[in-house]
């Protein structure tokens, strides 16, 4: 397929590699030279603006920093300037409204768009073991899933357009709080005298056993392999755990839904990003 990717950053590179090597036809855009140089080192075809890189595609798929950004950019550089028999595939992370706007727009104009965002960091991005959750119509997800397939290990549709975006804050606030409940009892462990590999051997096969212990254990040493082993370098960043809960934090006040402890877990990871947001988000183990 001739497919267009736009926003070849941190994700997006090895988003658009893995597309290359199933065989697509890659036209890429971004703001970055330095970023069209990696894409172009990865077999991409790269374009000086994003209408030059849509033009022909059978697909455009977007990984973009924000809502405000993603809607710019189909707004004005995709619909009317893609084919109109183009699927639209947005991956990035943005609130659920602005999907819902963008989709609608694409809708209006005669596409089939997806919301399709990502669980998994850069590491799957590069190796193809992403899970997409994705929003939109049968039909659209249909069309979208032979394209996400070239970039996951699982593609599954939540429901209408947002659902995907409304899947992946769900998700990302129940991480956050949970990762953040992992540390204090970690923390208290450690203080009434138990070693952590005790506490982890026992708490990992009781109730209290969740993935950001038994994935992703915050106390190094402790676990399979983690950022935690790494002095906290790598991993999903402090800075887009935060920027996950305040969406999550937008979508509740709207959907009228009650989450004291995403509220809270959103305040904890806003001091710890201060001084830290670049430092994995299990890091915030440091603070307790
Ligand atoms: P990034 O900042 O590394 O990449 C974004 C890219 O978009 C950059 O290369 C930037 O130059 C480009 N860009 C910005 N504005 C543009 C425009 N108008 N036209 C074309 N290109 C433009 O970010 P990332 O880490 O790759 O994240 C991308 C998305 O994926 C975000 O929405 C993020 O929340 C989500 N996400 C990231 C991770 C992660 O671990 N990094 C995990 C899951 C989801």
């Amino acid at each position: 397929m001739k497919i267009a990717f736009i926003g070849l950053g941190n994700m997006g590179a090895g988003m658009a590699a893995n597309l290359v090597k199933h065989g697509h036809n890659v036209r890429a855009f971004d703001l970055s030279e330095v970023a069209l140089g990696q894409a172009k080192a990865n077999g991409c075809e790269t374009f000086p603006t994003a209408k030059e890189a849509v033009q022909g595609v059978e697909a455009v798929v977007s990984m973009l920093p924000n809502g405000g950004i993603v809607k710019r950019v189909f707004i004005s550089d995709v619909i009317g300037h893609a084919p109109q028999d183009a699927i639209l595939l947005d991956c990035s992370t943005i609130d659920v409204a602005t999907a819902r706007e963008v989709a609608k727009a694409a809708s209006e104009a005669g596409y089939a768009m997806v919301d399709a965002p990502v669980s998994g960091g850069i590491a799957a991005a590069q190796g193809g073991t992403l899970t997409f959750m994705v929003g939109g119509s049968e039909d659209a997800f249909a069309r979208a899933e032979p394209v996400l397939s070239a970039m996951g290990k699982a593609v599954i549709h939540a429901g209408s357009d947002g659902a995907g975006q409304a899947a992946k804050i769900c998700n990302n606030m129940l991480l956050g709080i949970q990762m953040i409940g992992t540390c204090e009892a970690f923390t208290m462990a450690q203080k009434l005298g138990l070693d952590p590999q005790t506490f982890y051997d026992i708490s990992s096969v009781s109730s209290g056993q969740n993935w950001s212990m038994t994935s992703y254990c915050p106390v190094p040493g402790v676990g399979p392999q983690s950022p935690a082993d790494k002095e906290y370098q790598g991993g999903f960043a402090t800075a887009l755990m935060l920027k996950d809960l305040k969406l999550a934090m937008e979508a509740a006040d709207t959907a009228g839904a009650s989450t004291p402890l995403g509220a809270h877990a959103k305040m904890l990871y806003e001091d710890f990003a201060e001084e830290n947001g670049g430092l994995d988000f299990s890091g915030i183990i440091k603070t307790l």
